[in-house]
């Protein structure tokens, strides 16, 4: 379990250094921003969704480490996929995040961002690594601004 606590660590860390998908999608179909006031984490999510898929996302902003990297894997996991799928996606990562830590997470239906399931033991946490799937929820429905708090 160790070893894999350090590879899960490893994957954050390196979205954080090198973030996927940063910067802007040109002429996006939806944007919103997001901030968390808890640990000053700040970003700007711009889509492109045509016929029900989402074509392209890309994200800006400051944050920390974890906000950072969630931004990175969500918008790498939600590419290609349709609305309804990133949100069953959203629905299953916030489950996960929010687990008991007497209680397994359920990591089958999140692919990649199984490497979050850590922050469950930071609750303060719990929110930076949510901002970027509360952000893409309000893009979606077409609120600008959302706050954690
Ligand atoms: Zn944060």
């Amino acid at each position: 379990m160790d070893d894999l606590r350090d590879l899960y660590q490893e994957v954050i860390l390196d979205h954080n250094r090198r973030p996927r998908n940063f910067g802007s999608v040109d002429a996006p179909s939806h944007h919103a921003d997001g901030h968390n006031p808890l640990c000053g984490d700040k970003l700007s999510l711009t889509l492109k969704i045509a016929d029900g898929t989402i074509e392209n996302a890309m994200f800006n902003g400051s944050g920390c480490a974890i906000s950072k990297a969630s931004a990175s894997l969500m918008t790498d996991a939600i590419k290609g996929k349709s609305v309804a799928e990133a949100e069953a996606l959203f629905e299953a990562f916030h489950k996960m995040v929010t687990t008991p830590m007497s209680e397994e997470p359920d990591e089958s239906a999140v692919g990649k961002l199984a490497v979050f399931s850590g922050v469950r033991e930071f609750p303060a946490r719990v929110k930076c690594a949510s901002l970027a799937w509360h952000t893409l929820k309000a893009a979606i429905s077409g609120a600008e601004i959302i706050s954690t708090e």
